[in-house]
């Protein structure tokens, strides 16, 4: 029998449909931005971050608040008191939030307090997680699978839409590959497959796919040539102080001199970069 797929495009011409978090565009003519720090450590932490992106015109912030860590020995997130700090810097600043959802309870605590959810790598198959995420509104960010195929991934995005939510962004993130000196392998073609497959805007996170803070500006402006309709970018005021993921996580000084970087990239490719290197 032949399936008809939600995510899929109904033709070479059908465009992307954009998916808003909070202003901010992804799948239209803007390529916008989303910083922030691998978790949320402290309120000090995120305002500094906040205060950040809001000079260089970024407006959604990621933190995570529950880790999904490969150790159970390590850090796994504030929980609740995250999610608090994050909505009183959302208040304050009038930044758009994005974080990591992995349990069905956590949705309902989360709903009012952010404004897109994250289902990570780990969750990509969690179809409870993903049916539950479809029967509510708000985007999500769904994170390609360590090892997903990219129908994989489309079948997992599925599982969403089919619940009724339209509100996805795909996010490649690296695929695990035989290669150790990268923390994961960026599947630049996996990115340009999915435009030709889906309507679904599609994101790419340079920071967990290199796992190296020395690749994250190369990678990031590569993705935005191939084509990506927005960016995650993991960001720490003192990035080997962060309490997870610190060899990847760019300085705050550094993501301002990347967006100057990203910009003429996206001009390049007939888009316009969605903050500070856009005026
Ligand atoms: C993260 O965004 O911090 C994260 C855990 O990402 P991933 O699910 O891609 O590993
Ligand atoms: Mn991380």
């Amino acid at each position: 029998m032949s399936q008809k797929f939600l995510y899929a495009k109904h033709g070479p011409d059908d465009p992307t449909r954009p998916v808003q978090i909070g202003s901010a565009v992804f799948g239209g003519a803007d390529v916008p931005v989303i910083a922030g720090p691998c978790s949320v450590e402290s309120l000090e932490q995120l305002e500094e971050i906040a205060q950040t992106l809001k000079a260089l015109g970024i407006v959604c912030m990621r933190g995570g608040a529950y880790k999904p860590r490969t150790s159970p020995y390590g850090f796994q997130g504030l929980g609740e008191p995250a999610l608090d700090m994050l909505a009183q810097i959302r208040r304050k600043y009038d930044l758009a939030i994005i974080t990591e959802v992995m349990t069905l309870e956590q949705i309902g605590p989360m709903h009012d307090r952010i404004d897109c959810y994250q289902v990570g790598s780990r969750n990509m198959q969690n179809f409870d997680l993903l049916k539950a995420l479809g029967r509510q509104q708000k985007p999500v960010v769904l994170k390609r699978g360590l090892s997903a195929t990219l129908q994989e991934f489309l079948y997992a995005a599925e599982y969403i839409l089919a619940g009724g939510n339209p509100n996805v962004i795909l996010c490649e993130r690296g695929i695990r590959s035989y290669e150790p000196m990268t923390r994961n392998t960026l599947d630049l073609a996996g990115v340009a497959m999915l435009k030709e497959l889906t309507h679904l805007p599609v994101i790419v996170d340079p920071s967990h796919a290199t796992g190296r803070r020395s690749l994250v500006p190369a990678c990031a402006r590569a993705a935005v040539a191939v084509g990506a309709d927005g960016l995650m970018l993991e960001a720490h005021p003192v990035p080997d102080q962060s309490v997870s993921d610190a060899a990847q996580a760019i300085s705050l000084e550094r993501l301002h001199a990347l967006m100057g970087e990203i910009e003429p990239v996206a001009q390049a490719v007939g888009r316009n970069l969605h903050g500070e290197g856009s005026r």
